[in-house]
């Protein structure tokens, strides 16, 4: 690795969760020969987001090919874009070939992880004790439901869930079901249901943009074709068109005056003209704020559903529930059996509610008060040795966070290299380069399209969007070769 050449000290390794990317780092360790790795788990089995969501229409909205680990292809994806429990099985399935089931302990969520004479303790819920010269928190994005705060929301006297603990026992055939929620995750909802519930009522706050999107089985030859050719997986998987795709989305993203985000613009609207014929749904479905501010909802029929004859789009605001049911602030009753809040996530939890206390016993949760920080998205200065997968600033957006993923393991194991070759026993981003970072980091954050007048959870508490502001070669450029520099080297 990078040419060290000095003597290798063997590492322990904590990685805390089982979401895609801790099943990453857990292999890439393993394939880099390191013996001393335990993974924990707060949950009883695999899996992350794709876990904890199971709601009807449940897909990914990125290419399945390109939604896959770079050294695990899957030649059996079933269409262009995965549906979640087939994601699900294909992690468990590199889960089980890599043989990382024995490195894991389930049903451990880690509470406490604590910087104590040059190594990390760590606690779990269950009151197993680690330490570990290295820890890499995995522990995910979109994971703590957002229960919203409307009055009257324990009073309803029907079913009542968070669209990420879906209650698959609550029958929904035949009888009046509300959503409260119009991300990716309400409008898959609602184009899954169409046609069950005997009343489907989607309550929109703020409408959204939907871009158009074929969503084509493989064919069985193809798949055959796949499975005899890896070549044809690979380019399947990460082909010109994916890359330019990415290049063009996130260059949309960062100049608001771009041609790559008129595009985009040109292809919503046209698509909210041609398929809406009512007009009056139509001026219900149009956002007030331009494309891509809020993340880009990709939907085949989305539109198809809501004109529907059991579908109805409230977009007034809502007054309060009641035990029947919604009332809107017109004064309407909508009357519900079942109430389904597709609300979202507290997107600014990352690691927490663990308390992690660094050097002198700093503690996180202070450290990330106004918002949560990392250089790079994978280092906190006074937090040795202590690295983060999809932490705070990383790219969001539409393209495969297994890229970003395996991109930041590739950075994130050159700083390891650097303690494994005994040039340190202590490696963390320093406090000047942290805050250089974020200073170039909003400034640019806030010229983005994700602040251009929408709410979202891309942006923090003080609305600034809480992302990587450049572009992704740029990224990719930034995760090829850590700037050692930037970083203090101790011991
Ligand atoms: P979300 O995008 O945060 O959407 C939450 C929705 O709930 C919004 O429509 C929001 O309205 C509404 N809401 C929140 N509080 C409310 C309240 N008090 N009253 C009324 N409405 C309220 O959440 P999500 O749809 O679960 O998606 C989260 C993210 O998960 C996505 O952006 C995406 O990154 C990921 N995801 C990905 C896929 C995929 O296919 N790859 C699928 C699903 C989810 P406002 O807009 O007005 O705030």
């Amino acid at each position: 690795m990078n040419g060290i050449k000095a003597k290798k000290r063997e590492l322990r390794f904590v990685i805390i969760g089982t979401g895609m990317a801790g099943i990453l780092a857990a292999i890439r360790l393993r394939q880099s020969g390191h013996r001393q790795v335990a993974l924990y788990e707060k949950a009883d089995r695999i899996g992350g987001t794709w876990r904890e969501n199971t709601y009807p229409g449940l897909n990914c909205d990125v290419p399945a090919h390109a939604y896959t680990y770079s050294f695990a292809p899957n030649p059996n994806w079933s269409s262009y874009l995965a549906p979640g429990p087939e994601i699900q099985s294909y992690f468990e399935g590199v889960f089980k070939e890599y043989g990382i089931g024995e490195l894991t302990h389930f049903n451990q969520e880690v509470t406490r992880c604590v910087f104590e004479n040059g190594a990390w303790q760590i606690a779990t819920s269950g009151g197993l004790k680690d330490t570990a010269d290295v820890v890499i928190a995995a522990t995910g994005v979109l994971h703590h439901p957002n229960y919203p705060d409307i009055p009257g929301l324990e009073t309803f006297a029907g079913a009542k869930f968070h669209s990420a603990r879906w209650d698959h026992s609550v029958p929904l055939d035949g009888r009046r079901v509300g959503i409260v929620g119009n991300g990716s995750t309400g409008v898959q909802i609602v184009s899954a249901l169409v046609g069950r519930p005997g009343k489907l009522i989607h309550f929109q706050r703020s409408p959204q943009w939907i871009m158009p999107v074929e969503n084509i089985p493989y064919t069985e030859e193809q798949i055959a074709a796949f499975r005899a050719d890896p070549a044809l997986v690979d380019k399947e998987r990460y082909n010109e068109t994916y890359l330019t795709n990415v290049r063009s989305f996130t260059d949309a993203i960062i100049d608001c005056d771009s041609a790559q985000i008129k595009g985009i613009e040109a292809v919503v609207k046209d698509n909210l003209e041609k398929s809406i014929k009512d007009p009056i749904l139509r001026e219900k479905l149009r956002p007030n704020y331009r494309a891509a501010c809020k993340r880009l909802i990709y939907s085949p029929d989305y539109y198809q559903a809501v004109q529907h004859p059991d579908v109805a789009v409230v977009v007034e605001g809502i007054e309060r529930v009641e035990p029947e049911g919604i009332r809107t602030k017109d004064g309407v009753l909508h009357p519900l059996d079942v109430l389904v809040l597709a609300t979202g996530f507290k997107a600014d939890r990352f690691v927490r509610p663990m308390t992690v206390l660094g050097r002198g016993g700093m503690d996180l949760d202070q450290v990330w008060a106004k918002r949560p920080k990392a250089y790079l998205a994978i280092s906190i200065p006074e937090f040795p040795n202590f690295f983060l997968l999809n932490g705070p600033t990383g790219p969001v957006g539409n393209f495969s966070l297994i890229d970003i993923a395996e991109r930041q393991w590739t950075y994130i194991e050159q700083l390891i290299a650097q303690i494994e070759a005994g040039r340190c026993r202590e490696i963390s981003v320093s406090a000047e380069a942290m805050d250089d970072y974020e200073q170039r980091r909003i400034a640019a954050a806030k010229k983005t399209i994700f602040a251009s007048g929408c709410t979202s959870w891309y942006l923090d508490a003080e609305g600034v969007p809480a992302s990587w502001p450049w572009s992704y070669d740029r990224f990719a450029e930034e995760m090829a070769t850590p700037k050692l520099d930037a970083f203090e080297l101790v011991g």
